[in-house]
């Protein structure tokens, strides 16, 4: 607290990240970041990076990552918007399309970050609920909002719909916006891109920071119609010109060239996840089958706190959601197969 503070930072409350614990070595299965690190086309471009160009303001619109996004997916450039890792993207999508008179909605079993930014902007939000198996309801939202946002693959649930549903839901809410967030849908789902020019209303979030193995680099994106991405670049604009820098935009373009690096990694990202699965329910967990790089795990015989806990004491970190609906489960990134044995051994000397 301090009398300086304005009226808005009394009422915060931030976001907590996982912890990034900087002095001991622990096998690291609590942020959901890519064991694999970025491609080797990636390292060849920032080791050629040219230094000269640090004195200079990088490309205010980071052109040529944009174009190798929208070569990606087969749109327009006018379609991409980037920003600093998605949750600036988030952030600048509440404010660009959420702050109207009416409440936005999103799942009561989410990305943490939503009610932050509702927050921070003095959005309303109103929470749906999920099912009981943690999937979502398309029907059940039927609120009377301004917007919907929801992670696809759900985050921390993993469950996934189908783009029939997010078809559904789009028409069901023609007239407000929809937003996506698909930090995860490289890892076996399908993307809403391909709804994009059919619906008006539809803006789909990316990160390299999951699939693509670039936590480090901050880059996210989002995809639309163009009359959406115009009112993000109002926003990103009144606030921060140069959201990308020189380095970013040049490595992130590379990681989105390389395609076959890109596509063996998730693979290998999938098998991993379905082998653990199958050994954690082998130990007693009930897992929720998972879209995303990471397994929500229930130890039906333990607490998940004590079970998280026993983990930390022995170099291996979890997210344990504390406090929450979740509060019986762990939340698992998955990472290479060695240290995911490293898991399942851990936990067999533990239980
Ligand atoms: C990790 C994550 C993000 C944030 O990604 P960054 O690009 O690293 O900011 C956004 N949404 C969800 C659901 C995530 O899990």
């Amino acid at each position: 607290m301090s009398q300086f503070w304005s009226d808005i930072v009394n009422t915060l409350t931030p976001y907590v990240p996982g912890e990034q614990p900087q002095n001991r070595d622990y096998v690291k299965l609590n942020t959901n970041e890519n064991p694999f690190g970025p491609s080797p086309k990636v390292i060849d471009a920032i080791d050629n990076f040219d230094r000269n160009l640090l004195k200079r303001y990088p490309d205010p619109q980071a052109t040529l990552l944009r174009q190798s996004i929208a070569d990606y997916y087969q749109m327009d450039l006018n379609q991409i918007f980037v920003g600093n890792g998605s949750d600036e993207v988030l952030a600048h999508s509440f404010f660009a399309f959420f702050k109207k008179a009416k409440p936005i909605v999103f799942p009561d079993i989410t990305y943490s970050f939503y009610p932050v930014y509702a927050n921070l902007y003095n959005i309303e939000a109103q929470e749906f609920s999920v099912e009981k198996d943690f999937s979502i309801d398309i029907k059940s939202i039927t609120q009377d909002c301004d917007g919907i946002i929801l992670p696809n693959p759900n985050a921390p649930t993993s469950k996934y719909l189908e783009p029939d549903q997010i078809r559904e839901l789009l028409t069901l809410h023609a007239n407000k916006v929809v937003i996506v967030d698909e930090a995860y849908i490289d890892f076996g789902g399908e993307s809403a891109v391909s709804l994009v020019n059919e619906f008006d209303n539809l803006l789909v979030i990316q990160t390299f920071s999951k699939s693509r193995s670039l936590a480090g680099l901050r880059i996210g994106f989002a995809i639309g119609q163009a009359h959406l991405i115009e009112g993000l670049q109002r926003v990103k604009n009144s606030f921060n010109s140069y959201p990308i820098d020189q380095l970013a935009i040049v490595a992130g373009q590379a990681a989105m060239q390389d395609v076959t690096y890109f596509k063996s990694c998730c693979e290998h990202v999938i098998k991993t996840r379905d082998w653990t699965h199958k050994e954690l329910e082998a130990l007693g967990f009930e897992c929720i089958k998972s879209k995303a790089n990471f397994i929500l795990a229930k130890p039906l015989k333990h607490d998940a706190e004590k079970v998280y806990l026993d983990l930390r004491e022995n170099g291996v970190l979890v997210r344990y959601f504390k406090n929450s609906k979740i509060s019986e489960f762990l939340r698992i990134s998955i990472d290479t197969q060695e240290n995911m044995q490293t898991l399942i051994d851990t936990l067999k000397r533990i239980l």
